[in-house]
C-alpha cells in the first residue's frame, strides 16, 4: 500500500500517518528528498488491506491511497515517479549519461589489470569493473586472488580514477569488499540469496544486482526490494541474459526486459551483453540494441589478451574493439536523446 500525501501537506500531517502505521504494527518509509512525500506501508498489509486504505484516505493531508498489487514496493515507480540516479563518486547512473563500465572478467595479476584500465579509461569508459571472488561452475576453474585481487582494483582506481565495482559472493565477505570496492556487484548465482542481499543492503554502498539466470523480472525486482528494504536505494539492475530453450548462445538476451523495466521501477538499468551472449562477435550489436532500448548503461567485459584470459576470454572484447564501439555506441545514444561523454 501506498499513502501519497497532498503537495501541501505540513510535515506535522506527514509525521501522523507515520506514527499510524507504526501503531498498527507496520512500517512506514518514506521516499526522501522529492516534494510530494509518498508513503509506502511495509510489513503484511493484505489482511484488511480494504479497510486500512479507507482509514488512511480519510486522515489530514493525504490525497490517496493506492493498493499495490506486486509484492515490490519500494522499487516500483508508483512509489518513486522520478528517475532514481545513482552517484558514484561523481559518476551519476540512471541519468541522461549513458554510464559504461568495462574490464575483464577476473582480476587475474597487476599488469593484465593495470594495462585493460588504461585502455578503458582512454576509450571513455566511466567504472571500472573486475572480479576477484569468482563464482565458477566448475570448482576446479581459476576462482579469483580474493582481497589480492580487490588490492589490485584499488591500485587501478588510483591510477585512472575509474570508480570500480566487483562481485561479492559471501555474507562473510561484503565487509572486506564493502572497503574496497565503489559498487558490489550481487551475481546472477547470488540474485535470490536473501542473506547477502540484506548485507549488501545494510552496507549503504552502491549495488549492482544481475538477474538471474532463470528468474522473472518481477524476481529481479523483489530481490532489489530486500536491499532497498534495509534503507539504501542506491540499487543498480543488470540484464545479463537468461536461459532459454535457444543454445546458439551462452544465454539469450532479454531485451524486452528493458523498457519493461523502466516501466516498473525507477531503479537504473544496465545491460550486461559480454554474459548474455558468451561470443565477442555479438557484443557490439546487443550492446547497441541495448542502448537502443533504453538501459541507462552497459557492462562490457574487456581483456588484454583474451586467447590467454583466465575466465571468459571468448567473450572479451580486445581494447581496440572496444574503443570502436564506444564511437558506435555514442552515435546510437544520440538517437535516443542520451549521452555517452568520456569518463575524463
Ligand atoms: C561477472 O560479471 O563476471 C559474472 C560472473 O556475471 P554473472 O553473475 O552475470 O554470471
Ligand atoms: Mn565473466
Amino acid at each position: 500500500m501506498i499513502i501519497v500525501m497532498r503537495l501541501q501537506a505540513t510535515p506535522d500531517e506527514v509525521q501522523k500517518v507515520e506514527q499510524e502505521i507504526e501503531s498498527i504494527g507496520l512500517r512506514p518509509f518514506i521516499n526522501p528528498g522529492v516534494e510530494r512525500k509518498v508513503i509506502a506501508v511495509l510489513g503484511e498489509v493484505d489482511v484488511h488491506k480494504a479497510d486500512l486504505a479507507e482509514h488512511f484516505s480519510m486522515m489530514a493531508g493525504v490525497e490517496r491511497v493506492e493498493l499495490i498489487s506486486q509484492l515490490w514496493k519500494l522499487t516500483s515507480r508508483s512509489y518513486h515517479p522520478e528517475d532514481t540516479i545513482v552517484d558514484v563518486a561523481g559518476v551519476k547512473i540512471g541519468g541522461k549519461q549513458l554510464t559504461i563500465t568495462a574490464g575483464p572478467c577476473s582480476v587475474e595479476n597487476e599488469q593484465q589489470t593495470l594495462e585493460v584500465a588504461e585502455a578503458v579509461k582512454s576509450a571513455g569508459a566511466h567504472l571500472f569493473r573486475g572480479g576477484a571472488f569468482k563464482p565458477r561452475t566448475s570448482p576446479y576453474s581459476f576462482q579469483g586472488l580474493g582481497e589480492e585481487g580487490l588490492k589490485i582494483l584499488a591500485k587501478a582506481r588510483e591510477k585512472t580514477g575509474l570508480p570500480i565495482i566487483t562481485e561479492v559472493m559471501d555474507t562473510h565477505e561484503v565487509e572486506l569488499v564493502a572497503k574496497y570496492a565503489d559498487i558490489l556487484q550481487v551475481g546472477t548465482r547470488n540474485m535470490q540469496n536473501y542473506a547477502l542481499l540484506k548485507k549488501v543492503g545494510a552496507t549503504g554502498q552502491p549495488v549492482l544486482l544481475k538477474r538471474g539466470l532463470g528468474s522473472k523480472v518481477r524476481d529481479l525486482l523483489m530481490s532489489a526490494e530486500y536491499i532497498m528494504a534495509e534503507g539504501n536505494n542506491k540499487v543498480i539492475l543488470c540484464e545479463r541474459g537468461i536461459t532459454t530453450f535457444e543454445d546458439s548462445c551462452r544465454n539469450t538476451t532479454d531485451i524486452n526486459a528493458i523498457p519493461v523495466l523502466k516501466n516498473w521501477t525507477h531503479l537504473p538499468v544496465m545491460v550486461d551483453p559480454s554474459h548474455a551472449t558468451g561470443d565477442w562477435r555479438y557484443v557490439g550489436p546487443i550492446a547497441l540494441a541495448a542502448v537502443a532500448a533504453g538501459a541507462d548503461g552497459l557492462l562490457i567485459e574487456v581483456h588484454n589478451d583474451p586467447s590467454r584470459a583466465l575466465s571468459d576470454g571468448p567473450q572479451s572484447l580486445k581494447p581496440k574493439r572496444f574503443a570502436e564501439l564506444m564511437g558506435q555506441i555514442s552515435k546510437i545514444a544520440e538517437v535516443v536523446n542520451r549521452q555517452c561523454g568520456t569518463g575524463s
